[in-house]
């Protein structure tokens, strides 16, 4: 097919075009942490913790099922 040439071209130009933004994007990454909604930090312990774990709260602080 004819089209497959040409989708080859545009390809590998796009590709190196987008190296750039693609670390940008890593960069960004890294350095956003999302906080994820089903988990806690123990102010214990301070691991990370799924929620099912969640014990109680000192102070307003989450701890977990071990610390409790
Ligand atoms: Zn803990």
């Amino acid at each position: 097919m004819a089209h497959q040439a040409d989708g080859d071209d545009i390809d590998t130009e796009a590709a190196e075009g987008m190296d750039p933004l693609d670390a940008d994007n890593e960069e960004l990454a890294i350095r956003v942490m999302p906080k994820v909604e089903d988990q806690f930090t123990c102010v214990s312990c301070f691991r990370v913790r799924p929620r099912s774990e969640l014990a109680a709260a000192r102070n307003g602080d989450p701890v977990c099922t071990d610390c409790a």
